[in-house]
């Protein structure tokens, strides 16, 4: 069977800053991206990449770059793109453009993942983003009548302000769109952060909970099956490229601080921008033994609802203890998480490594 292997480009510049962000990025600028994309491309050579099964660019917000900046990207991952497989990019709403869309569309990219974070306007003005529902639900319409039907959502749940009212109205919204994928994440709030700075403080753990799990079943009932923690789609549409991740398999990472999985060599690049483009590109490799290869064959296979090869966990005696808990499923020959207890992963994943 061929292998799948994966191909991970990063942009990590934004046009603002969202007051809960606490991912590295860089403010847009002109000159900078000009720099960025050239060393980007020196960097697309020299991986020698090969036998690509999914493309995805993300970020930052890769549509922060402008039009001529996307088709140079574009154009430079031509050359690896195959009829057929999947190529997502990110986008923000409030810089899709119509004209990106098309330029997104020649190209090849066949899915995109939109950052709406929530439908509800007061609650993303509270975040410090530049969209509003009716621009999403523009965007949604420009991306279908241009031919990408692919279409992924982030939402963010958790939200100060936000009780089960309106987590049920944005869930009623998003099932008003063409969607395929829905990916959510509970509201952290990291120090450095504006929303941390403004005083602002996560839900408590039991009302997360809650959300979560109202999340699950609403979501089921309307066709969104959750095939990992966090990540819901419809039937054939799970995002094949993170799935790379999950099922523990090969991927190039090219860009500011991207991770990339080749030749048994785990990778991370600087997080640098100024050594990056200087071409001081590599911060941190690990050559991985067979032990570590189980270990993240548990870690990240866990997370999905198929679980992993029972001959995967090196700790026998913890797995049936976590079995006779009711913690893990034994089915056949795999091992999976039981549904109700996926919300505590973490500490699943403590106890069996
Ligand atoms: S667009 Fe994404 S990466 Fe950029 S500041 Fe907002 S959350 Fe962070």
């Amino acid at each position: 069977m061929k292998k799948n292997r994966g191909l991970y480009i990063h942009i990590p510049f934004c046009t603002h800053l969202c007051s809960y962000c606490d991912f590295s990025k860089l403010l847009y600028d002109k000159d900078l991206v000009k720099r960025y994309l050239d060393e980007l491309n020196l960097e697309l050579q020299e991986r020698k990449i090969k036998d690509i099964t999914s493309i995805y660019i993300g970020g930052g917000t890769p549509t922060s770059l402008d039009e001529e900046e996307l088709e140079y990207l574009l154009k430079m991952i031509d050359e690896f793109f195959i009829e057929g497989i999947s190529y997502t990019i990110e986008a923000n709403v409030e810089n899709l453009t119509p004209n990106k869309i098309k330029i997104l569309k020649k190209h090849g990219i066949n899915r995109i993942s939109l950052g709406v974070q929530t439908f509800d306007d007061n609650l993303l003005k509270l975040i410090n983003r530049f969209h509003s529902y009716n621009d999403t639900k523009r965007v949604i319409n420009e991306i279908v009548e241009n031919g990408i039907n692919d279409i992924n959502i982030d939402l963010i749940y958790g939200l100060p302000l936000e009780d089960m009212n309106l987590l049920k109205k944005d869930l009623d919204i998003a099932m008003t769109l063409p969607l395929t994928h829905i990916s959510t994440y509970s509201l952290m709030i990291n120090k450095n952060t504006k929303m941390y700075i403004d005083g602002w403080k996560e839900k408590d753990e039991d009302e997360i909970r809650k959300m979560y799990d109202y999340i699950v079943s609403y979501l089921k009932e309307h066709g969104f099956n959750r095939y990992e923690v966090s990540n819901f789609s419809k039937d054939g549409y799970e995002s094949k490229h993170n799935l790379i991740y999950w099922h523990n398999e090969e991927y190039y990472g090219v860009g500011l601080g991207a991770s990339g999985y080749i030749d048994g060599i785990r990778y991370t690049n600087t997080k640098s921008i100024n050594k990056y483009l200087n071409h001081m590109r590599n911060y941190e490799s690990e050559i991985l033994k067979e032990d570590d290869i189980c270990f993240y064959d548990v870690m990240l296979g866990l997370r999905l609802k198929e679980g992993i090869l029972e001959n995967k966990i090196i700790n026998k005696e913890k797995m049936n203890e976590l079995i006779r808990r009711n913690l893990l499923v034994r089915c056949e020959n795999r091992i999976r998480v039981n549904d109700e207890y996926l919300f505590i992963l973490d500490y699943i994943l403590k106890e069996l490594l």
